[in-house]
């Protein structure tokens, strides 16, 4: 992309800057005005604190993902407390259960566990979720009540967007909706009120046809029928308001 193309100014749903800082992989992340930044294992956790720490634009959420739940320190849950306690901006994430995983029992403690952290302590989380929308509304509707709970690079049918809609729940978009037939990506689309609609990189990306945020963002505008302007506009003010 070119520089006087550039997309600036938009609020990434969900990236990961601990990797992105090891491998690179976000071309654009200088245009970003916020970054919600993930961690999928405990060990990420610190260094990502001092990332956050030195840039104003990342919100870090920090959370055992579901890959990783058997990797989980016995007091993981403590320290998690400790990390929320220590930055009023922190949230929980990632978080979530995945059908394509092994494990689910664990899965399942620990993505409760973190998200009744989340709402003792009344932060966001970021949820992943694969195959697994019912179990998921279930937990999610226990709690979103006290959270609000943003789901990452959604993709559910319809059915499942009221009823996500009808909690606290905000629908995080990545490229992966680029790669479906039109009239499936619009179909999930245009179920999402606009006031739930957030972005997101996933970074760092791995998309070859969406390379970077503003590529992502010209290509899901014109799909939309909005401007880039507008996009980013509504996705930057529903990312504010989902991380309070
Ligand atoms: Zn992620």
């Amino acid at each position: 992309m070119t520089e006087d193309a550039a997309v600036t100014g938009f609020a990434d749903a969900h990236m990961h800057i601990v990797d992105v800082g090891a491998k690179g992989g976000y071309p654009d992340i200088d245009d970003a005005a916020l970054l919600l930044s993930c961690t999928a294992s405990f060990d990420e956790w610190e260094p990502q604190r001092r990332m956050a720490a030195a840039d104003a634009r990342i919100r870090p959420f920090y959370g055992v993902h579901p890959w990783h739940a058997e990797t989980a320190p016995a007091d993981y849950l403590e320290v998690l407390r400790g990390m929320l306690e220590d930055d009023g901006r922190a949230g929980v994430g990632e978080i979530g259960i995945d059908k394509l995983h092994p494990g689910p029992e664990t899965q399942m403690r620990i993505f409760v566990e973190q998200m009744e952290t989340a709402a003792e302590t009344a932060r966001p989380a970021t949820v992943h979720m694969v195959k697994t929308e019912a179990e998921t509304l279930k937990v999610v509707r226990m709690h979103s009540g006290d959270v609000p709970v943003i789901l990452h690079s959604y993709a559910g049918d319809p059915g499942y967007t009221k009823a996500f809609s009808a909690e606290n729940c905000y629908f995080s978009i990545s490229s992966r909706i680029l790669r479906m037939s039109q009239p499936r990506a619009m179909r999930i689309l245009s179920a999402i009120p606009d006031d739930r609609l957030l972005v997101e990189t996933d970074a760092p990306i791995r998309d070859h046809a969406y390379g970077s945020m503003g590529l992502f963002l010209i290509a899901l505008a014109a799909l939309r029928s909005t401007s880039v302007d507008e996009l980013v506009g509504l996705t930057t003010a529903n990312t504010l308001r989902a991380i309070g």
